[in-house]
């Protein structure tokens, strides 16, 4: 157990430091703005949908080495998957995270979100996880100005 937990301290801290998908991008056919004054993180999230497809995503923002891997994680997660795919990952990636369920981690389904695992033992870093995804929900929901997610 302490192998993975290593291995996913490790994944983290990579996508912490260098996240990918970490740009503007011009053509977004739809963009939120999130806030987590909790600990200060802030992200714009880009996203281009064809249809009810994400086709690509990405982000910028200044924040925690969690927040900045959670964004990157999803923005790769999310490139492909249709908005009823993407919701349903949210909800597992959300239920781990605030341990509403018990058992082992479907790393079947979370894939690479596993890495997450871990921060369910820190109520604080929940909302430094899931900012990402509540601005995903207010990009597609095209909501104007800052979500605040406290
Ligand atoms: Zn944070």
């Amino acid at each position: 157990m302490n192998d993975i937990r290593d291995l996913y301290q490790e994944v983290i801290l990579d996508h912490g430091t260098r996240p990918r998908n970490f740009h503007p991008m011009k053509d977004a056919s739809h963009q939120a703005e999130g806030f987590n004054p909790l600990c200060g993180d802030r992200i714009t999230l880009y996203l281009r949908l064809e249809g009810d497809r994400v086709l690509e995503a990405s982000f910028e923002g200044v924040g925690c080495a969690i927040s900045k891997a959670s964004a990157s994680l999803m923005t790769s997660a999310l490139k492909g998957m249709t908005r009823e795919e993407a919701e349903t990952l949210f909800t597992k990636f959300h239920e781990m995270l605030t341990g509403e369920r018990g058992g082992p981690i479907a790393e079947e389904v979370l894939g690479k979100l596993a890495v997450f695992s871990g921060v369910c033992e820190f109520p604080a870093r929940v909302k430094c996880a899931t900012l990402a995804w509540h601005t995903f929900h207010a990009a597609l929901e095209r909501k104007e100005g800052t979500v605040s997610i406290a």
